[in-house]
């Protein structure tokens, strides 16, 4: 009680117990992971399942803050676990070092209550979209480029799923620029609406996809449907 003492002050006890008994499927521990298996541990998640394969460089360190200098050439997850543990050892964490292909995605989509985009490539976001509306999990999908970023809540069936908006996947580069802090932004907004969504409290941002420009400072909002010929949801 006293951990979570100023947030059960504005979300009340019960919320508190609902994320208690709530499980969190992060998908990619880097730049967007890594800040948002540090809040959601922070705020006393019940169970969080980690997906990574990859193992921490030296140029991760500027933006994925869950690793340090001593922790490059370690297992991503490995490394996450101990230092989520320490922070918070109320939290259950399971951590999965393996590429998150379509059959392992399936299963942990399926007994999670809500999945966090953490990915850096698009092929196996549209899976991970898929999986989602398939058990009709909530899915917040984020992605970076450079100072700018963008949100995305997917709640199937009520909200378009990612591939209502982006018919087609976009262009991939690898190590594309970013700075430090877009990751770091974006990732908050998606523990936000996850503690929203699984609490109860507050209005998640439904049907909107959240653009943020840190160039200049900006934060716009793009209103956005469900289009019915969508090949992943349309069936909803
Ligand atoms: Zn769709």
């Amino acid at each position: 009680m006293e951990r979570y003492d100023r947030q059960i002050k504005l979300l009340g006890v019960e919320a508190q117990e609902k994320l208690k008994k709530s499980k969190v499927l992060i998908v990619g521990v880097g730049g967007l992971g890594s800040p948002a298996a540090l809040y959601l541990t922070a705020a006393g998640i019940g169970e969080l399942i980690l997906v990574d394969f990859e193992r921490v460089e030296l140029s991760n360190l500027n933006r994925q803050i869950l690793y340090w200098t001593r922790d490059v050439g370690r297992i991503k997850v490995e490394a996450a676990f101990e230092k989520l543990r320490e922070l918070n050892p109320n939290v259950n964490i399971r951590t999965y070092p393996v590429k998150g292909d379509e059959k392992i995605l399936d299963a942990l989509v399926e007994e999670t209550d809500l999945v966090i985009d953490g990915l850096d490539n698009w092929e196996t976001r549209f899976t991970l979209n898929k999986l989602c509306v398939k058990h009709r999990k909530p899915f917040i999908h984020a992605g970076v480029l450079g100072f700018y970023g963008q949100l995305l809540v997917v709640v199937p069936g009520v909200t378009p799923c990612l591939q209502c908006i982006m018919p087609m996947k976009p262009r991939e580069t690898r190590a594309p620029p970013v700075i430090g802090t877009t990751p770091g932004v974006m990732a908050l907004l998606q523990v936000t609406e996850a503690i929203k969504i699984l609490t109860g409290y507050g209005k998640p941002a439904l049907g909107k996809l959240i653009v943020y420009n840190g160039y200049e400072l900006s934060f716009s909002e793009v209103n956005v449907s469900r289009n019915p010929q969508c090949p992943v949801c349309s069936y909803l």
